[in-house]
């Protein structure tokens, strides 16, 4: 009596199996698709009846199966992509587990319709429930067919759960943009209903999802491209003003597969920050190439959640890629600065450490040296002879155009400062680069844990109110990353002996106090992170409205020091730092005067 343990007969394990896999009709137009790229289709039909209720049919062209193989497909485990474990790593297929087939075999009936390359003839096989019912030869095209009737039928508890036919449809559509996107080189048919609802051509990116999302994507697309050795991310965003209340189109793509990674949408909203609300959401589309032993897919049975090996890295790169079509996009058309032999060496620039060790330097591409803030929009090489052409529009002397040394910059009542682009000239706001500047650079000693030199100050005791106590006590590890050297002695007062960089000139009390304010209100205000607030604050503070003037040097500095931003175009709040002028506004005017 005491022998209870049995086997599971087959179908039995399957039809279990199945739930993993075979959620609903989308999950099933998935694993067909995916299988048909996977055979090398390069053409897709997808045929779908009460929104795959009743229907999933799946033909493609590709290299389709001999005999044995369509008999043996429809096994557990039965895959032809891997045979040992080491195989995981190099995983470029969709398909690795050889479960999908068994598993919609197992809840449906499914007819398979193939010939191999190789064959003369072609097989049918069909099977209810994992039960073999028949097979003959058939005359086939090259390629597969699989069709699979009434999900479910044996299983009644899933059918139910099965959502109206317009939800299920959905999902179906869904699953279907996912493969098409991910494979615009593919071609797609949709039969819905028996009437054709879509008919893709084999395309190029853009064209693909502006034919499946619709034509208004075609302006509202921002491309991205960036390259590093460890993985390049190309394709497109959506220009901010386009970002909308309800979830927008968001498709992260890495080697081809769809992924969904919360931890990835975070480093593109974060990219978007201050271009749109906290409540809109952009559009995306990012295809991440990388070699497949930096990841793993195996996590996930339906495989859409993927671990990096370097997550951190990846995260900085998306983000920076990002950041950067976003910037091209706002300021391109005007936008266009010459190289200037002054600007080439910036050592403070030099100092500071990048994110990780893995990223390297090229991955912020012209914008690593001081030197890129003119190159960072400008294609066209950096040659001296084409340069002096162009020099003479708004310079005082043409004298100039020959001298080494740097090109003049204006400053207007202390305020702004002016310097030429090629195509006209850029109005910056000192007191809004400045705190884009201390911005950026808090926050990145504050994320990496280690702040830039500090100026030495002949010690000050401040006297502290018990609410700053209180505060300053809690983020004083955080004081000190930024670059402040402080000191709580007894009771409520504090010695600062030590302040970061840039605040050389400031005055440490002064700079503590709004500090202080700053923090009280961001802290209640927004219930930002802890280290976005700091950082917002601390710019805050610095960038107070002076009004005496820069000297050139200074000038440069601070013009090289906003471009070395990873977002130089608008404060941390989203107001612009800049403003570009055309020659030929300038032009237009004159005109009509
Ligand atoms: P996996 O894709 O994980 O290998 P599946 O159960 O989806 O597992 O498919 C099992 C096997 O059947 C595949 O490895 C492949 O050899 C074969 N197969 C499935 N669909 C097709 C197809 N459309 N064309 C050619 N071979 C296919
Ligand atoms: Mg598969």
């Amino acid at each position: 009596m005491g022998d209870v343990i049995r086997l599971l007969p087959d179908h039995v394990a399957n039809q279990i199996a199945a739930g993993e896999v075979v959620q609903r009709p989308a999950s099933v137009v998935k694993e067909l698709l995916e299988n048909s790229v996977d055979a090398g289709a390069t053409h897709i039909t997808l045929v779908v009846r009460d929104a795959g209720r009743t229907l999933v049919q799946v033909t493609d062209n590709g290299r389709g199966m001999g005999p044995n193989d369509a008999r043996l497909c429809f096994e557990r485990h039965a895959t032809s992509k891997i045979d040992k474990a080491d195989d995981l790593q190099h995983i470029r297929t969709k398909g690795f587990r050889g479960e999908a087939l068994a598993s919609i075999a197992a809840v449906a009936q499914v007819e398979l319709r193939a010939r191999h390359a190789d064959d003369e003839t072609g097989l049918r096989i069909r099977i209810d429930g994992s039960r073999i019912q028949g097979q003959e030869p058939i005359a086939a095209p090259i390629g597969t067919t699989i069709a699979v009737r009434n999900l479910f039928y044996n299983v009644p508890a899933r059918r139910q759960f099965l959502k109206s036919d317009p939800v299920e449809m959905k999902h179906v559509l869904e699953e279907l943009h996912r493969v098409a996107l991910a494979h615009p080189d593919i071609a797609f048919d949709l039969v819905q209903n028996d009437q054709e609802s879509l008919r893709t051509p084999p395309q190029n990116e853009r064209q693909r999802i502006v034919q499946l999302l619709g034509r208004k994507y075609d302006e509202r697309l921002v491309p991205v491209e960036e390259s590093t050795e460890l993985v390049a991310v190309k394709g497109f965003i959506g220009k901010p003003e386009f970002a909308r209340r309800s979830r927008g189109e968001q498709y992260f793509f890495v080697n081809r597969r769809y992924i969904r990674s919360h931890y990835l949408d975070h480093a593109v909203r974060r990219a978007y920050d201050e271009l749109i609300g906290k409540e809109s959401y952009p559009s995306w589309f990012l295809f991440l190439e990388l070699d497949p032993a930096q990841i793993d897919i195996n996590i996930h049975p339906t495989k859409t959640e993927i671990k990096f090996r370097d997550d951190r890295v990846i995260y900085a790169i998306v983000h920076a890629a990002v950041r950067r079509a976003l910037g091209r996009f706002n300021i391109v058309p005007s936008l266009d600065f010459e190289p200037e032999p002054a600007l080439l060496v910036n050592t403070e620039q030099q100092a500071m450490p990048r994110p990780a060790t893995t990223w390297r330097p090229q991955d912020l591409g012209p914008r690593r040296s001081a030197s890129g803030w003119q190159q960072l929009f400008d294609d066209r090489p950096s040659d001296r002879a084409e340069r002096s052409e162009k020099v003479p529009h708004i310079l005082p002397s043409r004298e100039l155009d020959d001298e080494p040394g740097p090109r003049p910059v204006f400053q207007l009542h202390g305020k702004y400062v002016l310097a030429q682009v090629r195509t006209g000239f850029v109005v910056i706001d000192r007191r809004r680069a400045l705190e884009r500047i201390v911005y950026e650079r808090a926050l990145r000693a504050l994320q990496l844990g280690n702040g830039p030199s500090q100026t030495q100050l002949f010690p000050r005791n401040v006297e502290l109110s018990a609410t700053d106590h209180a505060l300053i006590t809690e983020l004083l590890p955080d004081l000190r990353t930024m670059g402040f050297v402080l000191d709580t002695l007894s009771g409520r007062t504090l010695t600062i002996s030590g302040l970061p960089a840039e605040a050389a000139e400031e005055d440490p009390q002064r700079l503590l106090e709004q500090l202080l304010e700053q923090l009280h209100q961001e802290r209640s205000a927004l219930k930002l992170e802890r280290h976005e607030a700091m950082a917002r604050s601390m710019a805050r503070s610095m960038a107070v409205r002076r009004t005496e003037d820069l000297d050139t040097a200074r000038i440069h500095d601070l013009i090289d020091r906003l471009f070395a931003c990873e977002m130089p175009y608008f404060t941390p709040g989203g107001k612009p730092t800049l403003i570009t002028f055309g020659l030929d506004e300038l032009g237009e005017r004159f005109e009509r005067g």
